[in-house]
């Protein structure tokens, strides 16, 4: 079993030296799971040797366009390749229910001869906030983060806490800085993949490497990072973690 990280950028990364924080999980077998599918997907599959062709399951955390935004082109594009079963789509029941009305149903609500909804695309797999899901056996637990707070509203995103032989791997997804509410997945998990910007100018919605440093050495030191902006990346060997997460980069578990 490996994961992929298909890219380890933030949102609005530029540039051909890295992609959106879309990971992929290989089986022996070659089967894929692809944890969020951004807006450049097609760019960073191609560049790891994959298309959507070997796109057969997909798991969404949230709708910002760096983790759905590769939707509209992994359903249209194995829509119409008839070698393509349709892929299935695993999302908790909140974000299940407002993707299609709010993010998908501009682009892909018409086709050639008919109308579509979302079960024209994907076989939809809703999952309870605090529910879980299986694929190849696996059993992967949401854990709900606390993204953007709205006042009125909060987005949350969804992480995944999953165990691959002695490996509990947890993968935040997008977060603020929330110690309390993560800090059990922090303790179970033998490795820990973190949401982490290095602006000079602080997000509200994302960890910032300033307070995920300030995290006790334990937690720190099976704790790798991704989902930063370009730039100068501080020295995370030496303050205690794993490291930052590059490119392509491939986790073997
Ligand atoms: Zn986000």
């Amino acid at each position: 079993m490996k994961l992929v990280f298909l890219g380890s950028g933030s949102a609005f990364t530029v540039g051909s030296n890295n992609f959106h924080s879309n990971i992929l999980l290989v089986d022996e077998l070659n089967n894929n799971l692809l944890i969020d599918c951004g807006s450049d997907i097609r760019f960073s599959l191609h560049k790891a040797g994959y298309s959507y062709v070997d796109i057969t399951d997909i798991y969404i955390s949230h709708l910002h366009c760096d983790h759905a935004g590769g939707l509209e082109y992994i359903g249209l594009s194995t829509l119409f390749d008839e070698k393509c079963d349709k892929p299935n789509l695993y999302l908790s029941k909140d974000i299940g229910s407002t993707l299609w009305s709010n993010s998908l149903s501009g682009g892909m609500g018409i086709i050639e001869g008919d109308l579509a909804d979302i079960n024209t695309f994907f076989r939809i797999n809703s999952i309870d906030s605090d529910g879980s899901f299986l694929w190849q056996q696996i059993k992967f637990d949401l854990v709900k983060v606390i993204h953007v707070d709205g006042k009125y509203l909060v987005m949350p995103s969804y992480g995944l806490f999953f165990k691959i032989g002695e490996n509990q791997i947890f993968i935040t997804t997008d977060t603020k800085f929330c110690f309390s509410l993560l800090e059990k997945y922090y303790a179970q998990a033998t490795i820990i993949f973190q949401d982490c910007e290095i602006s000079i100018n602080k997000t509200p919605v994302h960890s910032h490497y300033n307070e995920l440093v300030t995290l006790p050495d334990h937690i720190k030191n099976k704790m790798w990072l991704y989902g930063y902006q370009p730039g100068t990346l501080p020295p995370a060997k030496k303050d205690g973690f794993q490291g930052f997460v590059e490119c392509g980069q491939i986790f073997e578990l």
